[in-house]
């Protein structure tokens, strides 16, 4: 019963934890298994099959022919080195700031000096073709756009393709952020010409934090052999000889990531990309439909992300408190709100090793939370909605 919820003793913690961030997800047994696997050398036949079938197997994730090549970062780092191979100091780059991560976008470009130009877009929304055609107008000398597939920090996508064919027809690059995409939904990044594509293995793929992931277009490699910005690590050309030529990474690489990164992409391409996608959306579309039936509205109604749902917490009620109740007392970790959304908005997770029906325990937690907070609500509603969603879609 609710009322016996309540009175759950909050010092003990729940027997089951879940987690519904948008990263890091949950990481399945399996993969967690090849992770315990013994560490073995990096320079030796055995790893270096691993790392070949594995960038293979990231190809059709990421809608690319191009070498992907694996870097021991966090996604920042495959961020970074985008920015550190692609442009020089004294460039100009045009980024979309639409959130969090868009804002980081232009704070990599100031630490390199490349001269930053803005496109704001407020958060929840897509931005638009004409918001970056006019900026291209009016920065005729920016060499790149930088943008994000999917903004996790407000639960948008925002349309790339049709950003795509907006650089493509231009000596402009277009870096994209795929860290909550790449896995989640389409990518076809040679069909629609992104010349930089970057993710990260804590999202849709699976697995713990730990790796960067880049693939570059013909025409951004060769931007990268021009001179361009200091640095060591990331040097992507290094890294191409490496792992194209050597078959091993040009530093110690994360290897026990990318054994379990080899087992999660055989359980994706078993599942089939389709089918992924797909569960994605479904799950999307229960948690969209939870948040109706629970009278909430959506902070990216219009354009909502399939990994990550971001639902406006209402007007009287504390969100960071929610969060905090849902996680220490109920076990269920979901995200808060960022900056100007802190307190005012849940952002659910649904990414990676999530199933449809893990939905429901979701949204039944955050039930157990609004309830708490005194939220007037029809109790099940929003678990309901979700269920008839999976009912309809499976
Ligand atoms: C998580 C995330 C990042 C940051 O990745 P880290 O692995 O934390 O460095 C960047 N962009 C987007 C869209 C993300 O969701």
């Amino acid at each position: 019963m609710l009322e016996d919820f309540s009175a759950y003793n909050p010092i003990v913690p729940p027997i089951k934890k879940y987690l519904f961030a948008p990263g890091p997800t949950p990481v399945p047994p399996e993969v967690a298994l090849e992770m315990a696997r013994p560490i073995i050398h990096h320079r030796t036949p055995e790893f270096s099959a691993v790392l070949d079938q594995t960038r293979q197997k990231l190809r059709p994730l990421m809608g690319t022919e191009q070498e992907v090549l694996l870097l021991a970062s966090s996604g920042t780092g495959a961020m970074e080195a985008a920015v550190a191979n692609l442009l020089a100091p004294g460039e100009a780059a045009i980024y979309v700031d639409g959130g969090k991560f868009g804002e980081r976008w232009g704070r990599i470009l100031s630490a390199f000096g490349v001269t930053p130009h803005r496109v704001p877009v407020t958060w929840g929304n897509a931005v638009t073709p004409e918001q970056v055609e006019d900026a291209l107008r009016r920065h005729p000398d920016a060499r790149a756009v930088l943008m994000q597939a999917s903004e996790t920090s407000t639960a948008a996508v925002h349309p790339v393709e049709q950003i795509a064919a907006i650089t493509r027809r231009r000596d402009v690059l277009l870096v994209v952020d795929g860290i909550t995409s790449v896995g989640v939904f389409e990518q076809k990044m040679d069909a629609w010409g992104i010349d930089a594509l970057v993710t990260g293995s804590q999202k849709a793929l699976m697995l713990p934090p730990g790796l960067g992931i880049i693939a570059l277009s013909p025409r951004a490699w060769a931007r990268t052999r021009k001179p361009h910005l200091p640095g060591f690590y990331f040097d992507l050309n290094r890294e191409l000889k490496a792992q194209r030529d050597d078959h091993t990474t040009a530093y110690t690489p994360a290897i026990s990531l990318i054994f379990g990164l080899n087992r999660s992409l055989d359980l994706i391409h078993a599942e089939t990309l389709p089918a992924v996608f797909a569960r994605h959306r479904l799950m999307a579309r229960a948690a969209r439909a939870a948040a109706a039936a629970l009278g909430m509205n959506l902070l990216a109604a219009e354009n909502p992300a399939p990994g990550v749902t971001g639902i406006l917490v209402p007007e009287r009620i504390d969100g960071s408190r929610l969060v905090r109740y849902m996680r220490d007392v109920i076990g269920v970790t979901v995200q808060g709100g960022q900056d100007q959304m802190k307190g005012k908005l849940v952002r659910i997770g649904h990414m990676g090793y999530v199933a449809p029906l893990d939905v429901l325990v979701a949204v039944g937690a955050l039930e157990l939370a609004l309830r708490r907070e005194g939220y007037d609500f029809h109790s099940g509603a929003g678990v309901a909605a979700a269920q008839a969603e999976i009912a309809a879609g499976a």
